[in-house]
């Protein structure tokens, strides 16, 4: 393995999705501009149960999942120049790549690039391994995908900012500075990647309505996230009064659903962005969409630029997301919650214990 570090995480050994404690070799030693990465604290993405229950795209075995993932610099490449050892940094949803060469790369857009590698279950071909993420005591880098975390945030705050939140703020991003007076923002779905959009797109100056399906996220989402409005959308009446009032609706939902049911919210020329990834099709009436020159669209993640940007903005405006911090073993409970939506608003894992894993213990049991 020349050189390549042994580590120990947890993995999914099947679409079960249980997890239990896995060594294994790094990918790679550390490159010349990469950092190795001790692992500290791990955001648990909703992305993770799909991609663990084999419902998008084409897992692969064991599965080490996770890629919200803040550390502390290890060790850095001979040619590293962005970080130093013993910094607290972040990785998201790459770690190795994009190609850095065409129109996608060039124009900060590299989350579409065609040679993207994810940081997590994606072939390299390198070892005949897929990639693994952030379920590890550590990982190796390179530094262009790598974010510093400013020194005033929280580590376990900031883990869910690396993929839910910057893929709240990309799509958001360009409602600032629009000159379209106040925006009327709909966030459709309160979990993770919705409560983030909701402190986000707060913080951007919007009008903010949440459309949930639990009622009983009322008075949290508006006395302790700072939304304007909250619609339960099997409410009729009140689906009904907010027809025609949004600019945009942010559809975090990861299950099926129609997205007519969520068209007539929208004012004429605003947008749908879908970023839930539910598993089956979503359906809509053209009528829906020409009759108010609405449109659909979707977005993914968000560029390293972006990343960077919203660290920067969460310190400056002095934000703070809503995290349940959870010791190792939990994972499984917190999955097993995660899935019937119990959790408010997003799992942290405490990984700073993962240096010496409990391989011993009886972790394939859910609790
Ligand atoms: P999450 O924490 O589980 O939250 C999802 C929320 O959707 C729930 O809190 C719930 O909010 C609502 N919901 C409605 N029907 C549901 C159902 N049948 N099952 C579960 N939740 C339901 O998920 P997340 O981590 O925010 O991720 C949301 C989706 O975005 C996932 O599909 C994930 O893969 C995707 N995602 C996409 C990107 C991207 O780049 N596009 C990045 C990250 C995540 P209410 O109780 O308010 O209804
Ligand atoms: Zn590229």
């Amino acid at each position: 393995m020349e050189g390549r570090k042994l580590v120990t995480g947890w993995a999914a050994r099947d679409a079960s999705g249980i997890l239990s404690p896995y060594s294994f070799h790094l990918m790679r030693k550390t490159g010349k501009e990469d950092v190795l990465i001790k692992v500290l604290y791990c955001g648990m993405d909703h992305t993770d149960l799909h991609h663990m229950r084999n419902e998008i795209l084409s897992t692969r075995y064991p599965l080490v999942l996770v890629h919200e993932v803040v550390g502390e610099v290890g060790e850095q490449g001979s040619e590293g120049t962005k970080f130093k050892v013993g910094d607290i940094v972040g990785v998201g949803c790459f770690i190795i790549g994009s190609c850095g060469e065409c129109s996608l790369c060039q124009s900060g857009m590299e989350q579409y690039c065609q040679s993207r590698i994810f940081t997590y279950n994606h072939d390299t071909n390198k070892d005949g391994m897929p990639t693994r993420g952030g379920f590890s005591s550590a990982m190796v880098v390179h530094q262009k995908f790598v974010v510093k975390i400013p020194g005033k945030l929280a580590p376990e705050q900031v883990a869910p900012l690396l993929c839910a939140g910057v893929t709240a703020y990309s799509p958001l991003r360009q409602f600032m500075g629009s000159g379209k007076g106040l925006i009327k923002a709909g966030i459709l779905g309160l979990g993770g990647v919705g409560h983030l959009g909701v402190i986000i797109a707060k913080a951007m100056g919007h009008h903010v309505t949440v459309i949930s399906s639990s009622e009983s996220k009322r008075e949290e989402t508006l006395e302790h996230l700072g939304a304007d409005a909250f619609l339960v959308s099997s409410d009729a009446d009140e689906m009904r009064r907010a027809m025609g009032t949004l600019d945009y609706i942010l559809d975090t939902v990861p299950a099926p659903h129609t997205l007519q049911a969520y068209l007539p919210q929208l004012k004429v020329d605003a947008k749908l962005i879908v970023v839930g990834a539910a598993p089956k099709p979503l359906q809509f009436e053209a009528n829906g969409l020409i009759l108010g020159k609405k449109t659909i669209t979707g977005s993914f993640i968000g560029s390293m630029e972006e990343m960077q940007e919203l660290l920067d903005f969460w310190a400056e405006k002095g934000l703070e997301s809503k995290v349940e911090v959870v010791k190792l073993d939990y994972v499984n409970k917190a999955f097993e919650r995660m899935e019937r939506n119990d959790v408010k608003f997003r799992f942290v894992v405490d990984a700073c214990g993962w240096q010496q894993p409990p391989l011993n213990s009886s972790s394939r049991s859910l609790h």
